[in-house]
C-alpha cells in the first residue's frame, strides 16, 4: 500500500478535480475497454500542466512507487492499466488537452498529449491540413497514448505510422526532469534521436506531455473502392497494379475475409452488401489527393479495368459520394464491434512482409483448422502494411475453457509462422501486459540486453510503467 503520506504531498500538487480516490470514479480508469485487464489502486491523478506531471513523478520517484500513464484507454495489451498490488497511482493525461500552436507554414501543430485523436484532426481540417493518423479508437484515444504505442491504423501506407509523424516531443522523465524536445524541425542532426526512443516505448521511458505533429495538405478529392478478390495473392498483384496507376494517392489498402462481412451484415445495424453476389476476399481501398481534377478517379478505375483483365479482381464498386464512401467504410470499422457482439475469439496483430501475407494467410488457416476445426476465422487488417488482425471466434459448440485451453499453444504456432515468414507478433498494438513472454521468447538476447539497458539507464528505479513491456 501506498503510504498515506505520500498520496497527501501528491494531492497537495493538484486541485481538486485532479485527484479521483472513490473506487466508482475511478472504475473506468481500471479496467480496458474489452473487459481484458482490471487493477486496482489507491489514487488517479489527472494533472493540468506538465509542471503539476513533473511534481507528482518526483514525488514518486522519491519513494519508489510506479507510475502507470494513461490517455485514451483504448490500449488493447493491457499497457494503460496498473498492476493488481495496489501499489501503483494511474497518472491520466485526459485534462491536457489543449492545441498549443498552429504553424501553418511550417504544416506543424503542437498539441498537449491529452488531445483526443478525433480533436487533433478536427484542428488541423479547420486550417485547411491533415493530420493523417486514422483509426476506428480515433474518437476517444489521445494522441499521448498513440504516441506511446506507436499506433498504426488506416493510412500508414501513405503517410507512416505515429512514428513518422511526430517531429518533437516533451517528456517527463522517471526522476521529474522535463525534457523539453518540442522541436519544429524536419531535419535534425544533433546526437541520438532521443524522441523515437519514447515513441512506442508504451510508457516505461516517460510521460509524454506534449509534441509536434507533421500537417499535410487536405485532400480534396478522394474515391473509395469495395472490391471482391479471388485470392489474397491476387490482392498483393492488385496492390502493386494501384499502386503503379496511382501512384502515392493509394492512402488505404483494406483486406477482409467474407466472415468479416457477415458479422457486420449481421450484427450492426444500417449496414448492406455493397456487392450483388457473395465473394471470399474483399478489399477496401482509398485513394485520395490534394488535386482538384478528375485525374484520379480515372487513374483508379484504370487500375480496376487492368485488374479485371488480369483476373484478380472479380466485382467492385468505386463511390461516387461521400455517403457511399462512408457507408464502405463503416462495414470496415464495424469488424471489431461485430466480433465483440459475437463473443468470445482468439486474436493476433501480426505483421510480415507484403509480399508474404498471402502465404500467411493459407499456412495460418493450417494451424488453426489443426486445433479448431470449426473455428469461424475472421481476418482482417492493413493488407497494405502487411498487418493482419489474424482472429477467430469460439465454435458456439465448444465450451469456452476448452477453447482457452488451446489458445496458448495455437497462438505460439501463429507465431512461429510470422517469425518464419520475417514478421512480428505484435505490428500495430504493442507489448504491455499481454505480449511480454512473447517478447521474451520471439526477440533475440541481443535486442532485449539492448531494451533493458536502455530502461534502466533512463528509468533505472523502475517506477515508470512497471510490469509492461519488459
Ligand atoms: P492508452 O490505452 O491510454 O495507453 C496505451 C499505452 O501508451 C499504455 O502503455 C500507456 O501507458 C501508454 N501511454 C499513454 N499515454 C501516454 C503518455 N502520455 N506518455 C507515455 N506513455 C503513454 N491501434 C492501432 O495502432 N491501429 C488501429 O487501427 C487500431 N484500431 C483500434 C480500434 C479499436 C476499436 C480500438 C478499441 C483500439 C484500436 N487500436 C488500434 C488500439 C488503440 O486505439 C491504440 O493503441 C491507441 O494508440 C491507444 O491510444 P490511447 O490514448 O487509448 O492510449
Amino acid at each position: 500500500m501506498i503510504k498515506e503520506q505520500i498520496l497527501c504531498s501528491i494531492r497537495g500538487c493538484l486541485d481538486e478535480k485532479g485527484v479521483v480516490e472513490d473506487a466508482i470514479a475511478m472504475a473506468p480508469y481500471l479496467s480496458d475497454r474489452r473487459g481484458d485487464f482490471s487493477a486496482v489502486t489507491q489514487m488517479v491523478v489527472r494533472p493540468s500542466s506538465t509542471h503539476e506531471v513533473s511534481n507528482i513523478v518526483k514525488i514518486c520517484a522519491a519513494v519508489d512507487v510506479g507510475i502507470v500513464p494513461q490517455s485514451g484507454n483504448t490500449g488493447l495489451v493491457g499497457g494503460s492499466i496498473p498492476d493488481g498490488s495496489g501499489n501503483q497511482i494511474l497518472l491520466s493525461l485526459d485534462r491536457m488537452n489543449r492545441v498549443r500552436d498552429m504553424d501553418v507554414l511550417n504544416q506543424t501543430m503542437t498539441v498537449d498529449a491529452g488531445c483526443i485523436l478525433a480533436d487533433v484532426q478536427a484542428a488541423a481540417d479547420e486550417t485547411g491540413l491533415l493530420f493523417p493518423l486514422s483509426l476506428a479508437a480515433e474518437g476517444s484515444c489521445r494522441i499521448g497514448g498513440n504516441i506511446g504505442t506507436n499506433a498504426g491504423g488506416t493510412q500508414v501506407l501513405r503517410y507512416g505510422n505515429t512514428r513518422d509523424l511526430v517531429l518533437g516531443l516533451e517528456v517527463v522523465l522517471p526522476n521529474g526532469e522535463v525534457w523539453d524536445g518540442l522541436r519544429r524541425l524536419r531535419k535534425d542532426n544533433t546526437g541520438y534521436n532521443l524522441k523515437q526512443l519514447f515513441v512506442g516505448s508504451e510508457g516505461t521511458l516517460g510521460i509524454i506531455t506534449a509534441a509536434v505533429l507533421k500537417l499535410y495538405p487536405k485532400p480534396r478529392q478522394a474515391v473509395t473502392v469495395f472490391a471482391a478478390v479471388v485470392s489474397p495473392l491476387a490482392a498483393n498483384e492488385f496492390l502493386s497494379c494501384c499502386r503503379q496507376e496511382c501512384g502515392d494517392t493509394v492512402t488505404t489498402f483494406e483486406y477482409m475475409h467474407r466472415h468479416c462481412l457477415d458479422i457486420v451484415l449481421d450484427k450492426i445495424p444500417g449496414t448492406r452488401d455493397p456487392l450483388g453476389a457473395r465473394y471470399e476476399h474483399y478489399l477496401l481501398i482509398q485513394v485520395d489527393s490534394p488535386q482538384n481534377g478528375n485525374g484520379l478517379r480515372e487513374s483508379l478505375e484504370f487500375a480496376l479495368e487492368k485488374g479485371f483483365e488480369a483476373g484478380q479482381v472479380e466485382d467492385a464498386v468505386v463511390s461516387t459520394n461521400i455517403e457511399q464512401s462512408r457507408e464502405l467504410w463503416r462495414i470496415r470499422e464495424s469488424i471489431p464491434e461485430a466480433a465483440k457482439i459475437n463473443g468470445s475469439g482468439i486474436r493476433h496483430d501480426v505483421s510480415v512482409p507484403v509480399s508474404e501475407v498471402a502465404t500467411f494467410l493459407r499456412e495460418g488457416q493450417r494451424i488453426v483448422r489443426h486445433y479448431l476445426p470449426n473455428a469461424y476465422l475472421i481476418p482482417f487488417g492493413h493488407y497494405g502494411d502487411g498487418n493482419i488482425h489474424y482472429n477467430m471466434l469460439k465454435p458456439p459448440e465448444m465450451e469456452i475453457q476448452d477453447f482457452r485451453a488451446l489458445e496458448h499453444e495455437l497462438r505460439q504456432d501463429i507465431y512461429h509462422l510470422v517469425t518464419k515468414l520475417g514478421g512480428s507478433f505484435s505490428a500495430e498494438h504493442g507489448i504491455g501486459q499481454l505480449k511480454r513472454q512473447d517478447l521474451v521468447r520471439f526477440r533475440s538476447d541481443v535486442e532485449l540486453g539492448i531494451m533493458h539497458q536502455i530502461k534502466a539507464a533512463l528509468d533505472p528505479k523502475n517506477i515508470m510503467n512497471p510490469g509492461k513491456v519488459l
